[in-house]
């Protein structure tokens, strides 16, 4: 691993200890655990104590399909409390190539700069001519004066990040994003441009011809079962989403089937008809991903990323907009300058309930008419915010800060958890199902990184997390599986066992950081409008208010902690090891 001091330009290499690798696997564990070591609580976010990491996972650069992720980890400036978000592309098996399993960084740079690492070497470069720059171009820029190579791969700030909003993240190969927690915002206080890394060849693993045959085998069932993803990536069911309730309409106040027009314009056949080609994270047999082309009019683009389901649903369900090709120009847009597209819908939507409520208006808006599906209004504000220019200056932090600086009650429109907007799917769908948990509505409030819908609710989910496998490829690692590839890559003997003791160990770190910072269960609320409070009058999840009391109070308990304290349980953490800093802290 690396520790680069960015006030200082040094770097470090630091080892990675063998009981931190196998008890916290990689990824959101073993970010976790080194940020809780080398940071104390109550750190500005945007400080120079701060710590972010770039953490891969086991399987990152090797023949494993769909070991491809990567979090940037920290203390996130948009929730204050613990932050990850999780990224696919090709930038984590480049790092693992190039010989680190993870970079940290501390520190404020003076002026900006970018990380190089290049098999085995890591350098700090000088990024001045960089900053400023979309991300498109200082990706070209950066690959063009490091001698062109296609296997580079980096993790880029763009002008949203820069100017620390705290909605930015960074991009990687111009369309994979860190999305969640701001983390855009903590690169950019650090004067931090990219992290680029290439590596020659494959991480070497303890037994090559297994994981070889392992992974062939992991290939060819996905080739010969395929599941729909191939052909659609995740937008494939967003028009039925919207008319069963599961993708929130109308800044989560509107009935997709009585509202929404014509859902099936965002449905997965219609976004592939732009596609052109498709594209892939490195070595995935599953190849989710695409570009897509608008011929001509107002969204005329050459080539740009497929939009995603929840970017689908924070553009289309959340703010009445059926026309895609305004939703793939507002996705290009994210990209471009780094900003997160659920938070960013989102934060249009709420705009929009504003200016309905006459909170705002053409004077507050730079003269756009912000009304409920005017895509032309949708795309412009979400250019302001990612410029942070006029009524965009305003929206970039997200909603809850726009709606502190506003007043006049649009608190009441400010949909989030501790700051962060919430994803595309309604936890009450749940209640509409017999006998189901609502399951997202706990993780959405009680993960350490509050609002997360790709949080694991399971400790085996949580290990899988942490071993940086894309969760789309999870079908191939049920069972025995991933104990199996595990152990083929690391020579450590790998039981299910472990991986409840992994997966509980990662809950336990991140839910430690929070509760160092002075948190306490109840901080963890979310909106009256995400649990049905009051509920919806028509539509599917009509009557249906979710007890969240009771849902978190029997989670907490099921996991061991005191449901009114959030603390896990102390006799615990002494079996589970490796927490004596942690039971200082806490007891
Ligand atoms: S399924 Fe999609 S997101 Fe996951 S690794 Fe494959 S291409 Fe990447």
């Amino acid at each position: 691993m690396l520790l680069v001091n960015l006030s200082e330009q040094k770097i470090e290499e630091m080892p990675l200890d063998e009981s931190l690798a196998r008890n916290f696997l990689g990824s959101y564990g073993i970010g976790a655990k080194v940020v809780y070591e080398l940071q104390g609580p109550g750190v500005d976010a945007l400080g120079p104590e701060n710590t972010l990491g770039f953490v891969t996972g086991p399987f990152g650069g090797t023949r494993v399909p769909y070991g491809i992720r990567y979090q940037v980890v920290g203390k996130s400036p948009l929730t204050q409390t613990w932050g990850d978000a999780s990224s696919g592309g090709s930038f984590a098996p480049q790092l693992k190539r190039a010989g680190y399993d993870a970079v940290f960084f501390k520190g404020i740079s003076e002026k900006p700069v970018y990380l190089w690492v290049n098999d085995g070497q890591a350098e700090l470069r000088d990024a001045s001519h960089l900053w400023g720059k979309d991300i498109f171009e200082t990706e070209d820029l950066i690959r063009e004066e490091l001698g062109g190579d296609r296997r580079i791969s980096m993790s880029v700030l763009g002008p949203s990040g820069e100017k620390q909003s705290l909605i930015a993240c960074p991009i990687t190969d111009k369309g994979n994003a860190p999305g969640r927690s701001g983390m855009g915002a903590v690169m950019g206080a650090k004067r931090l441009k990219a992290v680029v890394a290439r590596g020659s060849s494959f991480t070497p693993v303890a037994d090559e011809e297994k994981v070889i045959a392992m992974s062939r085998e992991a290939a060819k069932m996905v080739r010969d079962n395929p599941g729909g993803l191939e052909n659609y990536g995740t937008c494939g069911g967003t028009g039925n989403s919207i008319l069963s309730g599961d993708c929130p309409v109308k800044n989560w106040i509107g009935v997709g089937e009585e509202e929404f027009e014509n859902p099936h314009a965002l449905s997965g056949e219609s976004v592939i008809k732009y596609e052109i080609r498709k594209v892939t994270c490195l070595g995935c047999p599953t190849a989710c991903n695409g570009i897509v082309k608008v011929e001509s009019g107002p969204y005329a683009i050459e080539a740009a990323e497929k939009p995603e389901y929840e970017t689908l649903g924070a553009f289309g369900g959340m703010c009445l907009n059926n026309n895609l090709e305004s939703i793939i120009m507002a996705n290009d847009i994210c990209n471009k300058y780094g900003i997160d597209t659920i938070s960013a819908g989102c934060t249009v939507a709420f705009a929009i309930e504003c200016y309905e409520n006459g909170i705002l208006t053409k004077n507050d808006t730079d003269g756009l008419e912000l009304t409920w599906g005017n895509h032309a209004a949708i795309v412009a504000l979400t250019e302001k915010m990612a410029k942070r220019e006029g009524i965009g200056d305003l929206m970039a932090d997200g909603v809850k800060v726009a709606a502190e600086k506003i007043g006049q009650g649009s608190e009441e429109y400010a949909v989030h958890i501790k700051g962060q907007e919430l994803p595309m799917h309604d936890p009450r769908l749940s209640q509409t199902r017999e006998a189901q948990l609502p399951v997202l509505g706990i993780m959405y409030q009680i993960d350490a990184t509050p609002g997360r819908h790709t949080a694991p609710s399971s400790n085996r989910g949580r290990a899988l997390y942490a071993s940086g496998l894309c969760t789309m490829g999870g079908r191939v690692f049920q069972g025995e599986k991933l104990c199996e590839f595990l152990t083929a890559v690391t020579g450590i003997e790998y039981t299910e066992n472990d991986l409840e003791q992994i997966g509980e160990r990662v809950a336990c770190i991140r839910q430690a950081f929070n509760l160092r910072e002075g948190y306490t269960p109840k901080d963890f609320r979310l909106h009256g409008r995400v649990i049905g409070d009051p509920p919806l009058e028509k539509g599917p999840l009509a009557g249906i208010t979710l007890d969240m009391d009771t849902a978190t109070r029997d989670y907490f308990e099921g996991m061991g902690w005191d449901p009114e304290t959030g603390k896990p349980n102390k006799e615990r953490l002494v079996e589970l090891g490796g927490f004596e800093d942690v039971i200082a802290d806490l007891y």
